[in-house]
């Protein structure tokens, strides 16, 4: 028996048409079932069978201002009236780049893209064309889009793995090529990286990093782990990539570098930039962005820089902007109060929690280890206890990702947090302890 029958049968029949019901495989993974929905506006996701669920997923970020915000909403349709795709450039592109250039600080230069897997690739690629060298370090846990240049050690297993010979891949499928290419290290750990970048300097293109591990466990950087990326990459030759796809516009409107006040040669943004709308973009010092002034290396996309990407980028920067970043400052304050709130429950009711983040994005996990610093911190994490939370709180109609991470919107309110509060106290009282946790 489901909760959500119509749910159930539209995912059944979606089985018969679409690979596994579903068009990202992330999305495969929802409880109890993949989800289908009718409508969204503001906190609130409506699904098929007519719950309007409070949404703390925001689409896996990128409805930063909630869903259907009426100034994006009014800027794409304005938009769309006057063409979808120009294949040349138009005013509002260059005004949005030039809006870009001065809020990020290593947007020297910008190209416009449709997705954030496409970016990460775009600044690898760039990185190489650079420094003429063919590897790149990344980390545990980090996930840098599905392309098989940077699909190593994204979730890998817990237990001894990851030696830096050996990346693993994501999934079956991926070019055993790419493998030698990429070096997989411990993130959050300078060392790691001042001993590979001793023994390979010289064949290290780039750094790539989330500058916050969103991906696994929300991690923060420690005091000093962004600049000694910063410092190793100068010393050695190498790109430092900021990838910056959720923290982008998250942490404030000049990004995790803006935050952590370190500068990378190289910066993807995607998810909150567009709204929901497919534009990414790579960001970039000069000396990095060269090869496509140059004409050396290639960047392309057909729908790159489309009008209706390009106006609700445009639109959401101007809501994030205004009275002085009002809606940034308004995620941060209830994301806290929701994440603190969430410890707190954890505390009442006897159960392990770690809940950690900087707020405007979080983690929870059923976990004994109270702070995680690295991936491998996540190991006795108790997933299947996370997911039947999941299910439970969404017969509370609040709807959360599988993995953990929780999103907080311009949209959300205090009710809402409140809301949200109770809820998961009630689903954490009913709970039975997870198994490793009694
Ligand atoms: N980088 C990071 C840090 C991400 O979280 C994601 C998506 N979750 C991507 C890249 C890939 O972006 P997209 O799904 O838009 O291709």
């Amino acid at each position: 028996m489901t909760l959500y029958p119509a749910s159930l049968a539209l995912h059944e029949r979606a089985r018969r048409v679409l690979a596994a019901g579903v068009s990202s495989q992330f999305r495969a993974l929802g409880v109890p079932h993949p989800m289908a929905y009718v409508s969204a506006a503001g906190a609130r996701i409506r699904d098929a069978d007519g719950h309007a669920l409070l949404d703390y997923t925001l689409s896996q970020g990128p409805c930063i201002l909630g869903h259907s915000h009426p100034e994006v909403v009014a800027a794409v349709q304005a938009a769309v009236a006057e063409g979808q795709v120009f294949a040349g450039q138009h005013a509002a592109e260059i005004a949005l780049a030039e809006t870009l250039q001065r809020l990020i600080p290593c947007a020297e230069l910008l190209r416009f893209a449709s997705s954030g897997s496409e970016a990460a690739q775009a600044c690898v690629r760039l990185a190489r064309a650079v420094t003429r060298r063919q590897r790149v370090i990344k980390f545990e846990g980090h996930y840098h889009g599905w392309l098989d240049s940077l699909a190593f050690g994204v979730a890998p297993p817990f237990d001894g793995v990851n030696e830096p010979a050996a990346p693993l891949p994501w999934c079956e499928g991926i070019a055993a090529s790419a493998a030698q290419d990429v070096i997989v290290l411990p993130w959050n750990d300078l060392d790691a990286v001042r001993d590979a970048m001793a023994r390979h300097g010289q064949e290290v293109a780039a750094i790539i990093t989330e500058p916050v591990m969103c991906n696994q466990g929300c991690i923060e950087p420690r005091p000093g782990y962004l600049q000694g990326l910063r410092e190793l990459s100068d010393e050695h030759g190498a790109a430092l990539i900021f990838d910056e796809i959720i923290t982008g516009f998250r942490l404030g409107l000049s990004g995790a570098q803006g935050r952590y006040g370190v500068t990378p040669d190289l910066a993807t943004f995607g998810k909150a930039l567009g709204s929901g709308l497919p534009i990414a973009a790579i960001c970039g010092r000069a000396r990095w962005m060269a090869p496509l002034v140059e004409g050396r290396a290639f960047h392309a996309g057909t729908m790159n820089g489309g009008n209706v990407g390009v106006a609700a980028a445009a639109a959401t920067l101007a809501v994030l902007e205004r009275d002085d970043h009002a809606a940034l400052r308004h995620i941060a304050r209830l994301g806290a109060a929701l994440r603190d709130g969430l410890a707190a429950l954890g505390a009442r009711h006897g159960v392990a929690l770690r809940v950690q983040g900087p707020g405007p994005m979080f983690h929870m996990a059923f976990a004994t280890l109270p702070r995680a610093e690295t991936y491998r911190h996540l190991a006795s994490d108790d997933r299947a206890a996370y997911r039947a939370f999941c299910e439970a709180m969404l017969a509370e109609g609040i709807r959360l990702i599988e993995r953990g991470l929780w999103y907080v919107s311009a949209a959300h309110t205090e009710a809402d947090i409140a809301v949200t509060l109770e809820a998961a106290s009630r689903v954490l009282g009913r709970m039975e302890r997870p198994a490793a946790l009694r």
